[in-house]
């Protein structure tokens, strides 16, 4: 019976985060609910507060004016935060995406238990600017489970995800979410920027991830359950993997790898980080080594879209200029067209912002919430009562 309350309740309130403000009867005929349970769910909603009644406008013809239904501008909020090696970030975001607060910090923690406690100290900080009371909950995104279980993790900001999330809930008791960076990229399209249901992202970054968005769903669930693609081996490439294998996409094609590449042939200075791959001042080593990961990208990444068979895949990172980006884009189509005998519906998707990454978290936690919104406020409701008392 709850399952059933909690399932329409779910329905509707994704309905209208993905849609707009609706009406009861189009709340009905969308969801596929009948019109007396979607009225008595609403109704409970609105009470709990997780929705409100926007004025209606003009009376359309005769009868009762339609009552659209939206999420609330304020008093429901997710907050997102993100380690980057030289910075610590977080947000809050309203249920629609728009930013209430956020933040950024340089990391000064020296060992990654120093990361998460300052990453922790952030986002309680942003959680009691906005109102503990409206804050749902807390997304937090990582990159790929392999980075933090590197012996020794490469990076101090490569933190475990479990000591993170149990870093969080030492200073918070909201609900906390902690996924793989691309997975709340995958996210924030769906619900935030009009994505479609059936979407391969490949993010390309220190390694490279993969998510899929199908149906209502990201698959894969939670962390190193799927979408793994690091020790694929991309078509021609010699690159021997840590792994044993030769070639693995690991090896050949991620920043971490051309990094490597970059150190060992003399292009970069020892200790270079990611981003200067990316230099303002462009070299033609560098622009060579880019172009060859392109066309490495070209290869591997056809391999990847025949198998998940997505409608659309959004490709996503820094790859390098907006040439390389595009001769990368048409290598993937080709070599899809050639493999797969169709057009690929590829596209590179990249929406610069200065809060990309705690934007990108907070979907992780609006996602949460939308699966089950009538138990989250439940919850939220024990929590505004610990408050008072305590
Ligand atoms: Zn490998």
């Amino acid at each position: 019976m709850v399952r059933q309350r909690n399932a329409t309740a779910s329905a509707i309130m994704r309905t209208i985060v993905r849609q707009g403000p609706l009406g009861r009867k189009e709340l009905a005929a969308v969801t596929g609910v009948s019109f007396t349970t979607i009225t008595k769910t609403v109704t409970e909603l609105l009470e709990l507060g997780a929705l409100t009644e926007v004025p209606p406008s003009a009376p359309r013809g005769a009868g009762r004016p339609v009552t659209p239904l939206d999420v609330p501008a304020v008093g429901r909020l997710v907050v997102g935060g993100h380690l980057h090696p030289e910075s610590t970030s977080c947000g809050a975001y309203t249920m629609r995406g728009d930013v209430v607060t956020w933040r950024s910090a340089p990391a000064s923690g020296g060992t990654q238990r120093e990361r998460i406690e300052e990453a922790a100290e952030l986002v309680e900080e942003i959680v009691a600017e906005v109102g503990s009371a409206a804050v749902i909950g807390i997304g937090m995104t990582t990159p790929w489970a392999e980075l933090h279980h590197g012996q020794p993790p490469p990076l101090v900001a490569d933190v475990d995800p479990h000591a993170l999330y149990t870093g969080l809930r030492g200073h918070l008791s909201h609900p906390v979410r902690v996924e793989p960076n691309v997975r709340a990229q995958a996210l924030e399209h769906y619900w935030w920027a009009q994505g479609g249901d059936d979407v391969l992202t490949v993010l390309v970054g220190r390694s490279v991830g993969v998510a899929l968005m199908r149906g209502d769903d990201l698959v894969w669930d939670g962390p190193g359950a799927g979408g793994l693609v690091s020790h694929l081996i991309v078509p021609g490439s010699t690159f021997p993997c840590e792994c044993g294998q030769i070639g693995c996409v690991k090896a050949t094609c991620t920043d971490d790898a051309l990094l490597r590449r970059a150190v060992d042939s003399g292009l970069l200075p020892p200790g270079s980080l990611q981003r200067d791959l990316y230099p303002k001042d462009d070299t033609e080593g560098l622009r060579q080594l880019r172009q060859a990961r392109a066309e490495e990208l070209g290869r591997v990444v056809p391999l990847i879209m025949s198998l998940v068979a997505p409608t659309e895949t959004t490709v996503r990172g820094r790859l390098g200029t907006p040439e390389e980006i595009e001769s990368c884009i048409d290598m993937i189509r080709v070599r899809y067209r050639e493999l797969v005998g169709r057009e690929a519906k590829v596209r590179f998707y990249d929406r610069r912002r200065p809060d990309y990454w705690p934007h990108a978290s907070a979907a992780l936690a609006l996602d949460s919430y939308l699966a089950s919104p009538l138990w989250h406020e439940g919850d939220r409701a024990l929590r505004d009562r610990a408050v008072a008392v305590g």
